[in-house]
């Protein structure tokens, strides 16, 4: 007998991958967590039916929220990780001996168990004496924190359930008070293919638009997303993401990767005219 993971990207598209092994299912306080092994992308990790990363394609996204913000700011030392409970986005910045301090603020500590249990590929770096987990709504942490950022990436789930808050004005505004002058804002953006997914991003690169001087989006091709063409949010009170970048300082940290370069950064901010549309509308 055949089983298959599911998952509906609208109400009339169905994204399957077969399964060798349902691993696990809990349920926290915050959301159903299910982690299967498949043939096709290792490891999958879902959260209330919808997936969140594979081993297979994680590193596109974990790369493009973490060297895209590093490529034009070199000199970042300190770090907010909001949501990322897999721990692949801290993965990713534990490479730059540059950054000092990562804070990782994950409202659900069994995502972070569980991941370390069965996903070591993107949960081994958790335990860097450079990080340092809080186990929180982003939303109640940024509204207190009186710490300053260099850069803060959001790495959340979508715009309901416990990720609601984390789409809000508040959070954005809080967000541009906890970063330092030069602060940068990166933030998982949603997609713009369907609708319900089009209309999430709309609405939060307006409310980023109406703090942050600079508020872009780029783009990545992620084939287990929905409609595989995903978008980040880069926002900065300073830095203009293509005329800023610098590939040489970036090339000088020497990291090895699957899908960033700097060539693909400049292609990155390069979006589709429909997408262009629809965040000036
Ligand atoms: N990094 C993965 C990817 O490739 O897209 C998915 C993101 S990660 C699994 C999303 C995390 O955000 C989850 O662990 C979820 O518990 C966490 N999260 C959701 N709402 C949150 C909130 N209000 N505060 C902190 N973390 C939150």
């Amino acid at each position: 007998m055949e089983l298959w993971f599911s998952e509906l990207h609208t109400q009339n598209v169905k994204f399957s991958i077969k399964v060798d092994r349902h691993i696990v299912s809990q349920k926290s306080e915050f959301q159903k967590i299910d982690i299967f092994d498949t043939p096709e992308f290792g490891k999958v990790l879902v959260l209330d039916g919808y997936l969140m990363l594979t081993e297979r394609d994680e590193f596109i996204y974990h790369e493009m929220v973490s060297h895209v913000p590093l490529a034009v700011n070199p000199n970042i030392k300190k770090v907010l990780v909001i949501g990322g409970g897999d721990g692949g986005t801290v993965n990713q910045l534990v490479k730059y001996k540059n950054i000092e301090t990562i804070h990782m603020v994950e409202i659900d500590k069994l995502v972070v168990d569980l991941c370390r249990e069965h996903m070591p590929f993107v949960a081994g770096n958790l335990n860097n004496e450079r990080v340092s987990l809080f186990y929180e709504d982003g939303l109640k942490f940024v509204r207190q924190t009186k710490d300053k950022y260099d850069l803060i990436i959001v790495d959340s789930t979508d715009p309901f359930g416990p990720g609601e808050g984390l789409f809000t004005k508040e959070f954005y505004g809080n967000c541009y008070k906890a970063l330092a002058d030069d602060g940068i804002f990166v933030n998982q953006h949603e997609s713009i293919f369907y609708a319900e997914y089009a209309t999430a991003m709309k609405n939060a690169h307006s409310k980023i638009k109406s703090f942050f001087p600079v508020a872009l989006c780029y783009q990545a091709h992620i084939p287990t997303y929905p409609s595989g063409h995903w978008l980040f949010g880069f926002a900065s009170k300073k830095f203009e993401p293509c005329k800023d970048i610098q590939p040489a300082e970036w090339q000088n940290f020497g990291i090895k990767t699957k899908y960033y370069n700097p060539t693909l950064h400049l292609g990155a901010f390069a979006l589709p005219q429909y997408v262009r549309d629809a965040l000036r509308s």
